[in-house]
């Protein structure tokens, strides 16, 4: 591991103006993904900014009907609140169907949001990748592609967005709030937070530099049958193949978004509009322009058939 300074920020705005000011700055959250990273040299920080105690590990109600999380709320904290776990059942099923309970502990929802690609030419500093390198190329296209992406993705990256907890939050039309150094605050739609590749794979967030992620906000909640169905190699402990986040409405309508499918959560939302029709009609929708690999083509069947059973399920 490359040396590197660690501090405790006092507060959001000094955090993201350290991170903002100083190149090489990062933030540490849980530490989960970007430790990782930073023992096998995928991630060079010259210094940590560490956010984990400003204040932000609270879930509160807001006066529109939903809940504001804090950045820092642990998954097991947030799968385990019961406003969560009635409400938003899609929210703490993903987030349960992630990593292990030890992970959860530390894992934050900020930090769960911004988690790299597994890709593993990602993972190995020996191959080209131009989200480590951007213009060094791509070694997995051509390679081995199982794991990767069918859809949003492009000639320059093929990898996914791994997490399970976002692809809930995509299907709940969350919002990301920001603050960055100088104290301005966004709001960001979920959907137009993480990127799909195109030409710059190493840019995979709309946050500027040194933007601190202080909180995600839940719209008033939908009703209706809540299902995260994730298929995976292990039964535990591993990335999704494919999962489907949906929510049932009792007269068949309803929202659906895929995980490990694509470079950002996935979710089109003129597909939904065929789910009456069934899971070979949204699926056919959500993934016209797909582009798999002889690798990984299995995936669109995959996820026709976890969309079917989601709504089979939802007619028991
Ligand atoms: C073995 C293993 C299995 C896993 N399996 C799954 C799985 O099945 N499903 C799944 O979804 N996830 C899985 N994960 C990933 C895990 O969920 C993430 O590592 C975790 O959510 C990251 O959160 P963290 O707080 O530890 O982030 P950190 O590692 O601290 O940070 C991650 C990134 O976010 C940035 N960051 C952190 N907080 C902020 C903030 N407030 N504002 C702006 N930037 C910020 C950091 O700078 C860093 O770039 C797995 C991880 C491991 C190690
Ligand atoms: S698919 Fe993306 S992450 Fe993987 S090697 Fe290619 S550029 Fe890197």
């Amino acid at each position: 591991m490359k040396p590197f300074t660690y501090e405790r920020a006092s507060s959001p705005v000094e955090a993201a103006r350290i991170v903002a000011n100083r190149p090489g700055a990062r933030f540490l959250a849980g530490g989960t993904n970007l430790l990782d990273l930073m023992k096998i040299e995928v991630e060079t920080p010259t210094h940590l900014v560490d956010v984990q105690d400003l204040g932000l590990d609270r879930i509160e109600e807001t006066p529109e009907g939903g809940l504001r999380i804090g950045a820092l709320v642990s998954n097991t904290d947030l799968a385990a609140d019961e406003r969560i776990r009635r409400d938003y059942a899609v929210l703490a099923r993903a987030i349960v169907a992630g990593a292990s309970g030890q992970l959860r502990n530390k894992a934050s929802t900020a930090g769960n949001l911004l988690q790299r690609t597994r890709c593993p030419y990602f993972y190995d500093t020996n191959m080209a990748c131009n989200k480590r390198s951007p213009g060094a190329g791509c070694a997995a296209i051509g390679g081995v592609t199982r794991q990767l992406g069918v859809i949003g993705v492009s000639d320059k990256c093929i990898a996914t967005f791994p997490g399970d907890m976002p692809i809930a939050m995509r299907l709940l039309d969350a919002v990301v709030e920001t603050v960055d150094g100088e104290g301005r605050r966004r709001s960001i739609p979920i959907a137009e937070f993480h990127r799909t590749w195109g030409d710059t794979p190493h840019v995979e967030t709309a946050l500027h530099p040194g933007e601190l992620v202080t909180a995600v906000t839940l719209p008033a909640p939908l009703g209706g049958k809540h299902f995260y169905e994730k298929v995976r190699d292990r039964a535990s402990y591993a990335f999704a193949l494919v999962s489907v986040a949906a929510v049932i409405q009792p007269d068949g309508s309803g929202r659906v978004a895929f995980g490990g499918v694509a470079s950002k959560p996935w979710r089109v939302e003129e597909a939904e509009a065929l789910i009456p029709l069934g899971a070979a009609a949204v699926v056919a929708r959500a993934f016209e322009g797909a582009t798999p690999t002889d690798d990984n083509a299995f995936k669109l069947p995959l996820a026709m058939r976890a969309l079917a059973f989601v709504l089979s399920q939802a007619k028991s």
